[in-house]
Parts: C-alpha cells; sequence; structure tokens
C-alpha cells in the first residue's frame, strides 16, 4: 500500500512520562507506516523545556501560527517536588498556559463516545463539548474581608482623572467583597474561537450567562455574543447550525435532558464547574481530548488528561500497565482531519476517520484498558495492557 501525501508539516509537541511513552507508540504503529507527513519536532519535555530555557514552548507556539495545526502530548507543569525531581532551573509555568496565551485560544472539551459505554446520564447519546473562557473574573479577581461597620465602593478613574463612583455596600458590621473585571478583547477573542469551533465540528453553540441578574457584567457578554452571531449567521446557516443564548440555570436544567451533540459556551467558573460535571457524566478522563482554537482558526490538538504518572512509575519498574491510549490517538486524529480539511486532502480525513472508528471499534469488540472495563457493558469484557491495546487497534486498522 503507498502512503498517503501530506503537504503540510503538522506541527508536533512532544511531552512526559506515560503519555510520552504512548506518543512514541501512536507514531510507529499508526502514523509512519501510513503517510509520508513532514511532522515539524518540538521536544516539550521537561528537562528540554529545562534546557532551553522554555523557548521551545515558545517556538512551537509560534510553528502553530505558521504552519495551523499541532498536536500535542500530555506535559509537566513543575511544582517544587518536580523541580528536585529533575534538577530544574526553575519552576516552569504550564506550555499549555503559555501556548494558549501566545495563540489567544480558547480550550474545547470533547469526550468521545462509544456505544456500549453508557454516559451517566441516561439522556446523553452524542458528545457535549465545553468551551470555557479563561480570562479574568473570579480567577483574577481582588477580595476583602471587611472588619467592620464603613463604606465600600466601586471607583473607576479615566485617564483625564475623572471619578466615577458606585456604592458596593455600606457595611454596619463584618463581611466580605470582591472585585471583578473581564475586557471586551479577551471576550471577542472567546466568541470567535467559540463560532470557529461549532463551524468546525457542525453543532450548534449554546452559550449561557445570568443576564437578568447581571445587567452589565453578565449581559457585555451576551452583547458580545448576540454580535459575534450576526456577523457569523450566513456561515451558520449555510452550516445548518444554530445559536442560541440561555440563562445559564435554564441551560444547566436542559442539559440533563437533552441528548448533547452541541458546544456549551460558558464564562470562566461556570466552565470550570461544568465541565467537571460533564467529563465524570461521560466516563474516563482517558476518553476527554482537547482542542485550543484562536479567534483566527489555528487548531492544536491534545488529551486533557496529564502525563499519568503513577502508571509511568509502574513502567519504570518494568511492571504491566494498562494506561488508556484512545484521548492521545484522537490528539492525532484531530489534527490529522484539521490538517486535510485546511488542505483538501480528502484521503487523509478518510485515513483520520478508520482510525478513529478503528479504536471505537476496538473498544466495542470488548477489548479495553482497565479503567474502561467498570464502565462498559460489553458482553465479554477482556483487559489489555498499555501496548496489547494498541496493537488490537492496529490489527483492525490492517483489515
Ligand atoms: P493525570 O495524569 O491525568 O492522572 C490522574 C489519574 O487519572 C491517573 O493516575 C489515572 O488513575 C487516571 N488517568 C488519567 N489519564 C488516564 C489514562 N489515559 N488512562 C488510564 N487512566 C488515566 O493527572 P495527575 O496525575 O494529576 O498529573 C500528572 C502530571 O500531568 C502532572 O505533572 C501534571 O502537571 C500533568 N498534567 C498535564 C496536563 C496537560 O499536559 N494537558 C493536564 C493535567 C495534568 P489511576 O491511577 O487510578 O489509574
Ligand atoms: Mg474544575
Amino acid at each position: 500500500m503507498s502512503k498517503i501525501k501530506v503537504k503540510t508539516p503538522l506541527v508536533e509537541l512532544d511531552g512526559d512520562e506515560m503519555t510520552r511513552i504512548i506518543w512514541k507508540e501512536i507514531k510507529e504503529r499508526f502514523i509512519y507506516p501510513y503517510l509520508d507527513i513532514t511532522l515539524e519536532y518540538y521536544d516539550l519535555g521537561v528537562e528540554y523545556r529545562d534546557k532551553t530555557e522554555d523557548q521551545v514552548t515558545v517556538d512551537c507556539a509560534h510553528a502553530i501560527i505558521k504552519h495551523g495545526v499541532g498536536v500535542k502530548c500530555a506535559t509537566i507543569t513543575p511544582n517544587a517536588d518536580r523541580v528536585k525531581e529533575f534538577n530544574l532551573k526553575k519552576e516552569w509555568p504550564s506550555p499549555n498556559g503559555t501556548i494558549r496565551s501566545i495563540l489567544d485560544g480558547t480550550v474545547f472539551r470533547k469526550p468521545i463516545t462509544i456505544s456500549n459505554i453508557p454516559p451517566a446520564v441516561k439522556a446523553w447519546k452524542k458528545p457535549i463539548i465545553i468551551g470555557r473562557h479563561a480570562y479574568g473574573d473570579l480567577y483574577k479577581d481582588v477580595e476583602m474581608q471587611i472588619p467592620g461597620p464603613g463604606k465600600v465602593e466601586l471607583v473607576y478613574t479615566n485617564t483625564e482623572g475623572k471619578e466615577e463612583r458606585l456604592l458596593v455596600h455600606d457595611f454596619k458590621g463584618p463581611g466580605v467583597v470582591m472585585g471583578q473585571h473581564n475586557l471586551d478583547k479577551s471576550i471577542e477573542s472567546f466568541a470567535k474561537a467559540c463560532f470557529n469551533f461549532a463551524l468546525s465540528e457542525k453543532v450548534p453553540l449554546w452559550f449561557a450567562t445570568k443576564d437578568t441578574i447581571s445587567k452589565k457584567y453578565h449581559a457585555r457578554f451576551r452583547a458580545i455574543f448576540d454580535a459575534e452571531a450576526k456577523r457569523r449567521e450566513e456561515e451558520m446557516k449555510q452550516a445548518g447550525i444554530y445559536y442560541a443564548y440561555y440563562l445559564i440555570d435554564d441551560a444547566v436544567a436542559q442539559i440533563m435532558k437533552n441528548e448533547g451533540g452541541m458546544l456549551w459556551a460558558l464564562m470562566n467558573y461556570d466552565g470550570d464547574v461544568q465541565s467537571d460535571m460533564v467529563a465524570s457524566g461521560f466516563g474516563s478522563l482517558g476518553l476527554m481530548t482537547s482542542v485550543l482554537v484562536s479567534p483566527d482558526g489555528k487548531y492544536e490538538f491534545e488529551a486533557a488528561h496529564g502525563t499519568v504518572t503513577r502508571h509511568y512509575r509502574q513502567y519504570q519498574k518494568g511492571e504491566i500497565t494498562s494506561t488508556n491510549s484512545v484521548a492521545s490517538i484522537f490528539a492525532w486524529t484531530g489534527a490529522l482531519h484539521k490538517r486535510g480539511e485546511l488542505d483538501g486532502n480528502q484521503e487523509l480525513m478518510d485515513f483520520a476517520k478508520r482510525l478513529e472508528k478503528a479504536t471505537i471499534d476496538t473498544i466495542e469488540s470488548g477489548e479495553m484498558t482497565k479503567d474502561l472495563i467498570p464502565l462498559s457493558t460489553a458482553a465479554n469484557k477482556k483487559q489489555l495492557d498499555t501496548f496489547q491495546f494498541m496493537e488490537a487497534i492496529q490489527k483492525r486498522l490492517e483489515k
């Protein structure tokens, strides 16, 4: 069989620990034998990040901007223990945070659904994708404990020195107060990325806030989304999808009765909370993918889970591991499919779908890693180790 030619380089970001072991295996089994592809390789393993003073992270983000699509392995975000373990120069920042800020991107989390792994919520049939705004609100707030009686005010001083004041509360006794902010520019980028991703996935877009109560702050988010919806109206109509605004409590109630298949965009705090609810409802961390999308349509695909350190320790001791590689495989198929779309390469898109089908068919036939055993309703379940599982997928792909 001749290999499929891929004309544009794909940006590859290698990572750490158990996912780095899986990564190499994915390339050897599923990429090199089938594709004639240039992988522009960046080693984001923590040792090389340390060696380059994290320059490699900045470089790979710019490579994604240049080529349009990247695929990333999970990476260690160093803390004090990791600094000691790897003898690092310092606690380098999270690579995901660095790449996200260079791309000005939004992260979307998408579960992989499998017919014999029923979600905890009976109504859910299709993936619910969550888009969380990742700037401001509670996460950049300032807070004060109020010891006793006194006035708290909001004061805005413009560049000419003119003041605008608003009473927050006239305290008669002790209490607490908080100041939050957000930026039009950040909300606009978020809205753009959400419309890009809804169009790319061909799914409807829901956005939810509490603008009945927060008539300026939450209402600003809604107005920016509504304006973007107006600009993208024709594109959405052509794709056969819609944009809808809901009150957050209405959206939460509806999501529990809905079959899914939408992109649900949320403010920072709501996204933090609801993404964990949705992820646990769909089953395993090993079945959750994550896509970073920039407002101008650059994409980075990865698994939502970390480097699975606990399994790596077993691997280092020569013990058998049963790490689920599905989300990492889908990071590759997502990136290859997007590369195919951008290059007009149907053969490559078909290959990505075939690899996804081989992966899902393997699990549906009863062969799976340990994390899925308690979740699957398959009659003849067989637990495979990390490598046997990938071998089983490869056998199906060969057929
Ligand atoms: P983790 O790697 O996601 O693993 C936590 C636990 O979840 C594992 O011990 C395992 O449970 C289960 N799990 C996760 N992925 C799995 C998979 N593919 N197959 C089977 N089980 C899986 O989180 P962590 O242990 O908190 O973090 C480890 C490192 O990853 C840290 O250094 C952190 O900085 C980094 N991290 C990176 C990213 C990223 O690059 N996007 C995200 C999160 C964390 P059992 O042990 O019970 O089997
Ligand atoms: Mg959370």
